[in-house]
C-alpha cells in the first residue's frame, strides 16, 4: 500500500493537492477536517460539540478525530493506500495511526510537508473565506490556526523525521508546479 500524510499549516493547499494525488494514485482520500465538516452539516452531536473548538482554531480531542479515522480505514475492503489530510495533528495522534495501520499489516509510506509562507497562507484563507464562507476563515480564527500548528502540529513531522519518512516541498508556486514536486517526491 502506499500510504501518503500531507502535512503543513491552515492554507497550504493539503485538501488541493490531496485531490491531485488520489486521481494519479488512485488512494482513498481521508480528510478530518472534511470529516468533521460532514458531522457540522449533519447536526450530530459530535459535530456540535467539534464546531465551538473548530471556530475557535483549536484541535478537536484527539480521541474524536482517531475515532473517526479509524473507522474509515477499518471500512476499506481492500485498499490501494490512504492519504491522510489534515491528521495526524499532534504526536499523540501520529502514534495511534501507527498502531491502527500496523494492525493492517501496513505502514505510513511518506509525509510530506508543503512549506508556505505566513503572509501568503493569510492571503489564501482570507480568500476562501470570502469565497465559500467557512466559519474559520477569518483573520483572528487564521492566527490563532496558524499558532497552533506552530505549537501543537510540527512536533508531528520531527516524529516522522525520526522515521526516516520526512520529505519537505516548496508550497509556493502555482497548483501544477506544487503538484509536481510533490509527483517527483513520490516517485
Ligand atoms: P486547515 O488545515 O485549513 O486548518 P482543516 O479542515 O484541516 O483545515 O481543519 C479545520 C479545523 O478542524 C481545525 O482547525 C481543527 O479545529 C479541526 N481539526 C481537523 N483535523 C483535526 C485533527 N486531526 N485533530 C484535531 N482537530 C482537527
Amino acid at each position: 500500500m502506499l500510504n501518503i500524510v500531507l502535512f503543513g499549516p491552515p492554507g497550504s493547499g493539503k485538501g488541493t493537492q490531496a485531490e491531485n494525488i488520489i486521481r494519479k494514485y488512485n488512494l482513498k482520500h481521508l480528510s478530518t477536517g472534511d470529516l468533521l465538516r460532514a458531522e457540522i452539516a449533519g447536526k450530530t452531536e459530535l459535530g456540535m460539540r467539534a464546531k465551538s473548538i473548530m471556530d475557535k482554531g483549536a484541535l478537536v480531542p484527539d480521541e474524536i478525530v482517531i475515532g473517526m479515522i479509524e473507522k474509515r480505514i477499518n471500512a476499506e475492503k481492500d485498499p490501494k493506500g490512504f492519504i491522510f489530510d489534515g491528521f495526524p495533528r499532534t504526536v499523540a495522534q501520529a502514534e495511534s495511526l501507527d498502531k491502527m495501520l500496523s494492525e493492517k499489516k501496513t505502514s505510513i509510506t511518506l509525509i510530506i510537508s508543503l512549506d508556505v509562507k505566513r503572509q501568503e497562507l493569510i492571503n489564501r484563507l482570507l480568500k476562501r473565506g470570502k469565497e465559500q464562507g467557512r466559519s474559520d476563515d477569518n483573520l483572528e480564527t487564521i492566527e490563532n490556526r496558524i499558532k497552533v500548528y506552530e505549537n501543537q502540529t510540527t512536533p508531528v513531522m520531527n516524529y516522522y523525521d525520526g522515521q526516516g519518512k520526512a520529505r519537505y516541498i516548496d508550497g509556493m508556486g502555482t497548483i501544477e508546479e506544487i503538484f509536481k514536486r510533490i509527483e517527483k517526491v513520490i516517485r
